[in-house]
C-alpha cells in the first residue's frame, strides 16, 4: 500500500507560499490578506477556521476573522460581506459553511465579488470552471489534482470515477480530471445516491475519488487492484479508546485493505483535508494583486 501524504505535502506547499510572501515584501508588494467569517458557535466549523487562519500566521499571511451571532439575519450578513468585498486591504475571503438554516446559503454566496471569493463557490467562478477559463477553483478538488501531479500520477487516458456530486466536491473534480490538461484527460464516471451498479463501476476506476459522506463505505472488494484512492469523506465515528469517544475517518474502509495491495491511497484524517487548506492560501496568494 503507497500511502499519498496529503498533510507533508501541504506544508512542502505552504513552505513555498511562505518563501513566496517574504519574496512580495522584498519587493515592496502587500502581504495577502485572507478574511473568513463564520456564523454561530458549530464546532466543527470553529475548527475548520481555526485551522485556516492558523496556516495563515505560518506562511505570513494578514488573516481577520469575523464572528458574528447565530440569530444574524439575511441582510445583517450580506452587509458583512458587502464590508468584506469593498475593503481594499482584504484580498479574499470565506464564509464558512453550513449557515444556519434561516438563512439562504446561496444568495450570501452570490453576494461574495468573483474576484475575491477564494472559496471557488460564486457561479461566476464555477462558470469559469466548467468553461475551463481561468478562475478560483475549489479548493478541495484542487487539492486533489495537486496531490496527483506531486505524486506523478498518471492520468491520462484513465478511468476516473467520483462517488459524489455536490457543488463543492463531486461536480468541480469531474470538471478538473476530464480537462485536456496534465493532470487531466480522465475518462470520468460521476455517481451518486441514485447510481445502479456501484460496486461495477468502481472496481473499473483507476482513480477511485469518494466524497459522499459514510464512513467506510468503500469496501477493498469496490477497488481495482493497483487503482489510486482519493479518500475526500471526513465522517465522526464512536470510538471508545479516545478520551473524546469519538474520532474521524474517511469514506474508505482504508483498515480492511490488506498491507500489501499495490494502490495508492489518502488517509483520513491526513489526506485530502490538509491540502484543501494548502489551496485556500494558494488562491489567496493568486488573489492578490502583484
Ligand atoms: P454532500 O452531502 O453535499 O454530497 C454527498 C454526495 O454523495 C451527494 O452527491 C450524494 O448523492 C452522494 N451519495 C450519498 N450517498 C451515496 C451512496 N450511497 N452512493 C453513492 N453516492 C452517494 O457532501 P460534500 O460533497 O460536501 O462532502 C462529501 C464528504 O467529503 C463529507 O464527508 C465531507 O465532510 C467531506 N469533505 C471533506 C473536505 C476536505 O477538506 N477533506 C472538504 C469538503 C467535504 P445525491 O446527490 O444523489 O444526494
Amino acid at each position: 500500500m503507497n500511502i499519498i501524504d496529503g498533510k507533508g505535502t501541504s506544508i512542502a506547499i505552504q513552505d513555498e507560499l511562505k518563501l513566496a510572501v517574504a519574496e512580495r515584501l522584498k519587493k515592496g508588494l502587500k502581504r495577502p490578506h485572507l478574511a473568513a467569517i463564520i456564523v454561530g458557535d458549530n464546532a466543527g466549523s470553529r475548527a475548520y477556521v481555526g485551522h485556516k487562519i492558523k496556516a495563515c500566521e505560518y506562511v505570513g499571511f494578514e488573516s481577520t476573522l469575523i464572528e458574528l451571532p447565530k440569530s444574524i439575519d439575511q441582510k445583517g450578513l450580506e452587509n458583512e460581506v458587502q464590508k468584506l468585498n469593498s475593503n481594499p486591504s482584504v484580498d479574499g475571503f470565506i464564509v464558512q459553511l453550513p449557515l444556519p438554516e434561516h438563512i439562504d446559503s446561496q444568495a450570501i454566496l452570490e453576494c461574495v465579488l468573483p474576484h475575491k471569493d477564494v472559496d471557488g463557490f460564486h457561479p461566476i467562478n464555477a462558470g469559469k470552471l466548467s468553461l475551463g477559463l481561468p478562475g478560483f477553483s475549489p479548493a478541495t478538488p484542487s487539492g486533489i489534482m495537486e496531490l496527483l501531479r506531486r505524486y506523478d500520477i498518471e492520468t491520462e487516458g484513465k478511468h476516473a470515477v467520483i462517488l459524489g456530486r455536490s457543488a463543492i466536491v463531486g461536480t468541480p473534480m469531474t470538471l478538473l480530471l476530464s480537462r485536456n490538461a496534465d493532470p487531466g484527460n480522465c475518462t470520468v464516471t460521476m455517481c451518486h445516491s441514485r447510481t445502479q451498479n456501484l460496486g461495477e463501476i468502481t472496481r473499473s476506476a483507476d482513480i477511485l475519488i469518494a466524497a459522499i459522506g459514510r464512513a467506510h463505505f468503500v469496501t477493498p472488494d469496490m477497488i481495482k487492484p493497483g487503482a489510486v484512492v482519493i479518500d475526500v469523506g471526513i465522517n465522526r465515528i464512536a470510538d471508545s479508546s479516545r478520551k473524546s469517544g469519538s474520532r474521524l475517518t474517511g469514506d474508505v474502509a482504508m483498515h480492511e485493505i490488506s498491507a500489501d495491495w499495490n494502490g495508492y491511497i489518502t488517509p483520513v484524517p491526513g489526506g485530502v483535508g490538509p491540502m484543501t487548506i494548502a489551496m485556500l492560501l494558494t488562491n489567496t496568494l493568486d488573489a492578490t494583486p502583484a
